[in-house]
């Protein structure tokens, strides 16, 4: 496996007095397919704004031997990080092709991007191959199902040579095919990338998961393989034992403060 390795320690975030992430450890290997899974207000959005500066932590996120922290977020991204947001951002007017252009920013001004071109530069072929895009690469990108904008969103970051992906609830209103097709699609990214994908789908999870870390109010619950995860007690108090289903209660039990 190729790549660097995500190493969270004592991890942070509070906002105002109210401890979001509360002393997170989390050691994410390449060729990993890691599964952030809690309830609703564990603090697993919060965790991911951490790494890509988006929010202010204290202890320590190392990507290789760089430190991410107090980097600002333009920074973190050109250190070959990248996220998606649970609702997907892509350019609706342009193509696939052309999202994919801009993302890989081939250094061509707004006109140029906008035409059609008969080459297709090596990163962006690929990027639609392992997406399953090709044949949509001529369709507006506000024209693609809901999935497939997810995919074309997971495709920007790739072709910006991202090689840690973190990615929030990537699923998250698909079709049970389109869940599928995406662990697929998932699988073939770690197999050279570190990734990261917190999920609420419990199917999803057991279905695609090469290993787990369950957030609970702010702190890594449990950890392992799924079986071991699922095993766990603790977990199935908080969260597995409620039909697959986060509690939206669990959201409003707060994070003691630490003495
Ligand atoms: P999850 O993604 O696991 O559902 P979040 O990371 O979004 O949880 O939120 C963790 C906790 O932090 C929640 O209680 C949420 O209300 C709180 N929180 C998140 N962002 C902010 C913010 N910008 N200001 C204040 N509280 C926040
Ligand atoms: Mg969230």
């Amino acid at each position: 496996m190729s790549g660097e390795a995500l190493t969270i320690r004592d991890l942070r975030v509070t906002f105002d007095g109210f401890t979001a992430v509360g002393g997170v450890d989390l050691d994410v290997e390449p060729g990993d397919l890691r599964f952030l899974i809690g309830p609703n207000g564990a603090g697993k959005t919060t965790l991911v704004d951490a790494v890509t500066g988006l929010v202010k932590a204290t202890g320590s996120v190392r990507f290789g031997e760089k430190e991410l922290l107090g980097k600002p977020v333009h920074h973190i991204a050109r250190m070959g990080i990248g996220r998606t947001f649970q609702t997907a951002t892509v350019f609706e007017e342009l193509n696939v092709l052309q999202n994919l252009d801009i993302a890989a920013g081939a250094g061509r001004g707004p006109l140029a991007l906008l035409r059609r071109r008969k080459d297709i530069p090596e990163p962006v072929t690929r990027a639609l191959e392992t997406t399953g895009l090709t044949d949509l690469r001529h369709r507006p990108a506000g024209a693609l199902a809901h999935g497939q904008k997810q995919w074309l969103e997971i495709g920007m970051l790739l072709v910006q040579d991202v090689r840690l992906l973190l990615l929030d609830e990537p699923v998250a209103g698909m079709s049970h095919d389109e869940r599928e097709a995406t662990g697929e699609l998932l699988q073939r990214v770690s197999e050279d990338h570190t990734v990261v994908v917190i999920e609420h789908d419990m199917d999803f999870m057991r279905s695609f998961a090469r290993s787990v870390s369950v957030l609970h109010a702010g702190k890594v619950l449990s950890e392992g393989t799924v079986a071991e995860v699922q095993a766990d007690p603790r977990v199935q108090e908080v969260y597995l034992g409620r039909a697959g289903e986060p509690d939206p209660a669990a959201a409003a039990v707060p994070v003691a403060e630490e003495a």
